[in-house]
């Protein structure tokens, strides 16, 4: 199938499983996850309709951007993300979905303030306890959400997760119904007009519908839409 009929099949899916849900399928964002695409085939993807792509890697991110390649839609980091490297992304990417620490946040709002925007984040959770992830243990997320708040130069918008493998279909409905209790306590606590939080993104390739019905608002999609990857580099 072209990269056209993959995103025209997985927009059908998204919206078949929001209905079955008794949703709106408006209220699922499809986001496109890019990592170790080339520049073209991000302009393929934005011409057959994708309007937000989601990067892991800050190099990557960097070249394309300087190819001009997202032009026509919005990006999202989605990696783990150092401090160090903040200053590459605010001000460019509408949304840092990967923040997983006080320090990490703290810097994107001294960054944020500096250039002077307000940088849309959302706080990345750990809902499988796993060592090898990033993200917050759950139990955390509330006090890096009160921070998010005094904070003017970042403006809290959700929460994210990535949930093990599951090695059965359904397999990670509970981790994603723990995340949407979750993503509601923190909303009722932390609602204020600074920010009010819209946004649940958790569901992949494999896993998507079901995170769909237990309430996603942003599903992050690569193998469906762009074939198999080569092997993951550890880091970058
Ligand atoms: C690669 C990646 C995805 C997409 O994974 P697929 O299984 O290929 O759909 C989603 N989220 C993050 C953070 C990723 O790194």
């Amino acid at each position: 199938m072209s990269l056209q009929q993959n995103i025209a099949a997985v927009r059908a899916a998204i919206d078949e499983a929001a209905r079955r849900a008794g949703r709106d399928p408006k209220e699922v964002t499809l986001v496109a996850a890019t990592k170790v695409q080339t520049s073209d085939t991000i302009r393929q993807a934005i011409a057959a309709g994708i309007t937000v792509c989601g990067e892991n890697r800050v190099q990557e991110f960097n070249a394309h951007w300087a190819d001009g390649a997202y032009e026509g839609a919005e990006v999202h980091f989605i990696g783990h993300l150092q401090k160090n490297k903040v200053k590459y992304l605010v001000g460019k990417v509408s949304l840092i979905e990967s923040v997983d620490s006080e320090e990490l946040m703290r810097a994107i709002d001294q960054r944020a303030r500096k250039v002077g925007v307000v940088q849309d984040i959302l706080i990345e959770v750990n809902i499988g306890g796993e060592a090898s992830k990033s993200g917050v243990p759950p139990q955390e997320a509330e006090k890096l959400a009160k921070l998010a708040m005094q904070l003017p130069g970042v403006g809290l918008r959700g929460l994210m997760a990535i949930p093990p493998v599951a090695e059965l279909s359904g397999g990670n409905s509970r981790y994603f119904a723990e995340m949407h209790q979750l993503f509601v306590d923190i909303r009722a606590k932390t609602y204020d007009n600074k920010s009010s939080m819209d946004c649940l993104s958790m569901g992949m390739s494999g896993d998507f519908a079901d995170a769909i019905a237990n309430g996603s608002t942003q599903v992050r999609i690569g193998t469906a839409l762009f074939g198999q990857r080569p092997p993951m580099r550890a880091n970058g």
